[in-house]
């Protein structure tokens, strides 16, 4: 194991590593990648998976051992669920690239869809008056929501229902 390694610098070479389910958006703006740590055996990553039952989870487990072996490190990824995914973990970075790519999140994240499907806002132009068209997106963790202001759709990031 070489000394000079951190956290922060597997931190970055996960950067290049999107999301399974938003190109646009790496694990780690995405909040996903959790505490790291460089030990002797190898490395130990925390995966927090954005929505338990989010089928990608595994794929992506794969794909960051992958690029750390690449790297020439032992990695070993744990997928944590006992520590639910926030919001709050998607850095700046991340939120910008998911409006771009024309994604809400929800506020708050609740196994009520009402509650959560109640302050949702159009990721282009803000307004609340949105309805929801399909709380079946293309995949489990979208729902698609129609924008009565710029009379777009977009899709809503959720935990499948
Ligand atoms: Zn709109």
């Amino acid at each position: 194991m070489k000394a000079s390694l951190t956290p922060d610098t597997i931190r970055e070479w996960l950067k290049s590593i999107p999301d399974p389910e938003i190109p646009h958006v790496s694990v780690v703006d995405m909040g996903m990648v959790g505490e790291i740590r460089v030990e002797e055996e190898g490395v130990q990553v925390e995966l927090i998976p954005t929505f338990a039952g989010c089928p990608a989870v595994k794929l992506l487990q794969q794909s960051i051992e992958a690029l750390l072996r690449e790297k020439g490190l032992k990695p070993k990824v744990h997928v944590e669920y006992s520590r639910p995914w926030q919001a709050e973990y998607v850095t700046e970075a991340g939120w910008t690239a998911l409006r771009k790519a024309g994604f809400a999140i929800p506020k708050k994240l609740t196994d009520d869809p009402r509650e959560m499907f109640s302050e949702v806002a159009c990721p282009r132009c803000h307004s609340e008056a949105v309805s929801l068209t399909s709380p079946f997106g293309p995949t489990a963790c979208r729902a698609i929501f129609y924008c009565h202001s710029c009379g777009e759709a977009f899709e809503l990031f959720k935990p499948p229902l």
